[in-house]
């Protein structure tokens, strides 16, 4: 028996999303059966290496094997949902592979979907705990209505997809780590479907992609402008963390909507978040729940967003953001940094 779960990659390391899902994939794995992980957008086999970190960091998961999937026409780090999805239906074949997991954002979600119609199995998105109550039956708790409602569930299926909500399950080693066998599997595509390839564009600040960012500064209309966005560049790039923004933001064209944190944006689970101008309405809190600390920076004292926050300033983002930009630059200066 075999559970398969997808794995990203996010600056030459397993992104955090992954190692969350990869976290549920080995407990429902158990003793009794074998962890494999099939990585998409497929790493170039060259970059991955047999002693590089990623296989490390799977290794330290508890993972049996990893699967390269390759296919004509999709270059490594290329992202073409259909056909990744294709590439694991024909690896949960030849794997006899009882669950297929993948972390729940854009791409896990995109690619269980096509696998979901492709091999004609029930897909259960946004899971945040699953057990087996007997061989074939779990018993689940999922995430609706972006977080806000939990479901409880029961799925009776010979095999199953799982998205693993990124802000639920915490990440941990396995207890007896493995040296991962990697295979290169082969799989043909059908017609259509490589439509759709994108390649992935790097976080803008600093390189730092906004779903795996440890520190995410955030701004919303209370920030003004385009151009207000300045200083929230500077702070994230000091903190060595990536912009975000409520969807106000990239409605009014300010920034792009790869920027946007939300129920209809990117979910984060920074150790930091900074929300800076903006209210914090349920939709924009739903992306930015997981985050282990939140200030917010607000001239209202009664903004929502002052319910969910740690730490608050009161007061106005042209204000406060240049001063604390000023601090957090000579604090590095003086540490040398
Ligand atoms: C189906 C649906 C999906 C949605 N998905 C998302 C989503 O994914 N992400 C998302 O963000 N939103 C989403 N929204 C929109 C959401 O409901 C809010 O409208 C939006 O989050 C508000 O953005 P905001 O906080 O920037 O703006 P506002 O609500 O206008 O708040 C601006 C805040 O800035 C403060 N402020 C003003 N001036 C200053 C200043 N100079 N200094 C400091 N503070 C200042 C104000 O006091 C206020 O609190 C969705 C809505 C719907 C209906």
């Amino acid at each position: 028996m075999t559970v398969l779960c997808l794995v990203e990659l996010d600056e030459g390391r397993v992104a955090d999303a992954s190692l969350r899902a990869l976290r549920l994939a080995r407990d429902l794995a158990g003793p009794a059966a074998s962890l494999a992980v099939a990585i998409a957008p497929p790493a170039d086999p060259a970059a991955l290496g047999t002693e590089g970190p990623v296989l490390a960091e799977l290794g330290d998961q508890g993972v049996a094997t990893v699967l390269l999937l390759e296919t004509d026409g999709l270059a490594p780090g290329a992202y073409a949902p259909a056909a990744l999805a294709r590439g694991l239906a024909s690896a949960t074949a030849e794997l006899g592979a009882v669950l297929v997991l993948a972390p729940a954002n854009t791409h896990g979600q995109e690619i269980l979907g096509h696998l979901a119609a492709i091999a004609d199995l029930p897909f259960v998105a946004n899971c945040t705990t699953a057990t087996w109550e007997e061989p074939g039956v779990l018993t689940l708790t999922r995430q609706r209505w972006g977080g806000s409602l939990l479901e409880d569930a029961r799925l009776a299926a010979p095999a199953a997809l799982l998205s693993v909500a990124t802000d639920a399950v915490t990440p941990a080693p396995a207890v007896t780590p493995t040296t991962p066998t990697v295979l290169v599997h082969r799989y043909r595509v059908e017609a259509g479907e490589l439509d759709v390839v994108a390649t992935t564009e790097p976080g803008e600040s600093g390189g730092v992609a906004l779903s795996n960012a440890r520190v995410v500064v955030s701004g919303g209309r209370g920030v003004g402008g385009p151009e207000g966005f300045g200083e929230l560049e500077e702070l994230a790039r000091l903190l060595g963390g990536a912009v975000g923004v409520s969807r106000v933001v990239t409605s009014l064209g300010w920034r792009p909507h790869r920027e946007q944190v939300g129920q209809t944006g990117t979910k984060v689970t920074p150790e930091l978040y900074l929300a800076c101008g903006i209210s914090g309405a349920v939709q924009h809190l739903a992306g930015c729940q997981g985050a282990r600390h939140m200030v917010a920076i607000n001239t209202d004292a009664d903004a929502p967003i002052m319910a969910r926050a740690d730490y608050a300033v009161i007061g106005d983002v042209s204000e406060v953001l240049p001063v604390l930009v000023r601090e957090v630059r000579a604090r590095k200066e003086r540490a040398g940094r």
